[in-house]
Formats: structure tokens, sequence, C-alpha cells
């Protein structure tokens, strides 16, 4: 059995200084990965276990990064990012696709 672990994009945060910010994401950053802050800080992402409680505490938002947020919402929401690169489709899947079969998983 497998339990996939479900995230809501618009809920991940990076804490960068002590400062909470927010960015426009496509897919959850992997460890070492880059990330752009909407307010343009761009910093290497760690993923680390929380060190102190952060449910129920007041968040240090980033003024700039909730400022552009609201932006966003204001505007019907958050813009999408543009991918990276085309979607390449899974060897398996293009290989159905070309015998034809058309099932997937
Ligand atoms: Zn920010």
């Amino acid at each position: 059995m497998t339990a996939v672990l479900l995230v809501d994009l618009g809920a991940v945060f990076f804490e960068i200084n002590g400062e909470t910010h927010r960015a426009r994401l496509d897919r959850v950053p992997a460890d070492g990965q880059q990330v752009q802050t909407l307010c343009g800080a761009i910093a290497k992402v760690e993923y680390r276990e929380p060190v102190r409680p952060i449910v129920g505490q007041p968040i240090p938002w980033c003024r700039r990064c909730n400022h552009l947020h609201e932006v966003d919402i204001a505007a019907g929401g958050p813009r999408q990012v543009a991918p990276r690169r085309p979607p390449t489709p899974h060897p398996r899947h293009e290989m159905r696709r070309q015998l034809g079969t058309g099932s997937s998983s």
C-alpha cells in the first residue's frame, strides 16, 4: 500500500532569515533546488523538521510577498507559472500510445 503525499502548492512557504515568504510554484521544489520568492529573494530549498512549534503561532510574513500575494488574489488568483519545459510523457505511456493500447497506469 502506498500513501501518496498531497501538497497544496498554495500552502507552501519558505522561511528565509526568520521571515516567511511566498512563491508561485508549479510543483513542489526538490531539496537543493533554487526558488525565487514573490519579493525576489532567491534561495536553495532545504527540507527540515520544524525546530519549534509552528501550528497556532503567528507567522512572520514578508510584507512584500504578502502584498504581492494579495494582488494576485485580487486579480483572480495566483498567476500560473509557466512550466520550465514541456512535460515529457513517461516512456511507458509513450510506448502504449505508439502501440495504440491507450490504457494508462
Ligand atoms: Zn518575501
